[in-house]
């Protein structure tokens, strides 16, 4: 036990000489402290603490052992003071600890601050200090008792998990301004995709009518195209009524229809320029209380990815069927293509899933869409290279 080191300001844990004014063996009191005062300097020395005192009266300050390590100073280079203690303090923190310290000095609260200390090697760190002003001894003259803790470590991780939060918030942004996007993009592409066959329809039949109409105003195949222009652009028009609606699920206009007829309607629909051959079972006496247009949009779906599956397949066939099953109709659409592999199958369903090269992968997942809002059920069964069968389920009208 060194006590004779720690009674010099600047070496050890200040301020225990007023305990020195007693009677006794001043030896064995000097022990006693000492070894208490050991005791309490490891304490903090493991907590990490340093302590400091400033004596008012003569400016004396002085430093624990931890209290040099943490502002990088070395006890055989330098004494403490307050200058030094201030050089080591961050230019942009020292106003402010200094305002603070004069304000505790002057008030006796307890002074309380976080700043930054430069050490002499440049390196940053981040310091918490307590203190307050205590009489001191038989003389009670005024001192600065306070402790110092290193808290860079804290800090740094407090900063990290800011800008953690600060990357988590814009990606969240970025995300909600993603998909507001998509949904954008979704919509426009489902719309692009489900009017461009009757507005390509109206736009031929205007040039055949324009072309017949030069030839023979009377023509009776001018009025065919005329009838023609004016059906396909009730279908856009259905078209468009039909996706507004999907986005309100249940404002569909609904009415009971023939399921036999719809099926025909969309699958020839669909047909249009495609090297297939398709063929149907559908059982006539099948009523659904559906959105036409938007179940219609569904066997289009199916029987345009039908189509796009046997392109380069030998077997060119595609079964379209439609039975009753219990309180439901089912609807199977059947192809020989390529089918789809097994692990595409649990999402073949999601938007955006798309093995073309062109595709948007939306069209399943509309399709879904609409069967459910109909209190119907959609599937696939598939082996790669066998081709495919998706099936739907619609209850059957009362
Ligand atoms: P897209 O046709 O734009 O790709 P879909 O939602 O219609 O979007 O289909 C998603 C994917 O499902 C397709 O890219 C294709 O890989 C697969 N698929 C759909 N129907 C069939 C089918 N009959 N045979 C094989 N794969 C199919």
């Amino acid at each position: 036990m060194n006590s004779a080191r720690r009674l010099t300001p600047s070496s050890g844990w200040p301020g225990f000489d007023e305990l020195l004014d007693g009677s006794g063996p001043v030896d064995e009191l000097l022990e006693r402290v000492g070894d208490r005062e050991e005791l309490l300097l490891q304490a903090l020395r493991i907590a990490g603490v340093g302590g400091w005192e400033l004596d008012i009266a003569s400016g004396t300050l002085s430093w624990s052992e931890e209290t040099y390590r943490i502002f990088g100073v070395d006890p055989q280079d330098e004494k403490p003071s307050a200058e030094l203690f201030y050089s080591l303090v961050h230019p942009e923190d020292r106003a402010r600890v200094l305002d603070n310290q004069s304000w505790s000095y002057e008030t006796g609260d307890i002074f309380d601050q976080e700043y930054r200390i430069v050490r002499r090697d440049g390196e940053v760190r981040y310091l918490n200090s307590r203190a307050q002003i205590l009489p001191r001894g038989r003389t009670r003259d005024n001192r600065f008792l306070g402790i110092v803790r290193d808290i860079t470590e804290r800090r740094l991780f407090e900063q990290q998990l800011e800008a953690e939060r600060a990357r988590a918030a814009r990606l969240q942004s970025e995300l909600i301004h993603i998909s507001r996007n998509s949904a954008m993009e979704t919509m426009a592409a489902a719309i692009a995709h489900e009017l461009n066959q009757p507005l390509t329809a109206v736009a031929n039949f205007s040039a055949a009518a324009r072309a017949l109409h030069a030839r023979d105003p009377l023509s009776e195949q001018l009025e065919e195209a005329c009838r023609q222009i004016e059906s396909n652009a009730h279908k856009a028009a259905e078209i468009v009524r039909g996706l507004r609606a999907m986005t309100k699920p249940g404002n569909g206009h609904r009415t009971t229809v023939s399921l036999a007829d719809t099926i025909r309607d969309a699958a020839a629909l669909a047909l249009v320029g495609a090297d297939v051959t398709i063929s149907y079972d559908l059982a006539p006496d099948l009523r659904v209380h559906v959105d036409r247009v938007q179940i219609q949009q569904v066997i289009v779906n199916l029987v345009r990815n039908a189509c796009e599956a046997v392109e380069s397949a030998a077997n060119k066939d595609i079964a379209v069927a439609a039975r009753r099953q219990g309180d439901c109709a089912c609807i199977a659409v059947t192809d020989r293509g390529v089918g789809i592999a097994e692990d595409l199958l649990p999402t073949i369903f999601d938007s955006f899933v798309s093995t073309k090269e062109d595709g948007m992968g939306i069209g399943l997942s509309i399709s879904r869409r609409i069967v459910e809002a109909h209190g119907g059920r959609i599937g696939v069964t598939s082996k790669p290279g066998e081709g495919a069968s998706f099936w739907l389920t619609l209850p059957l009208a009362a």
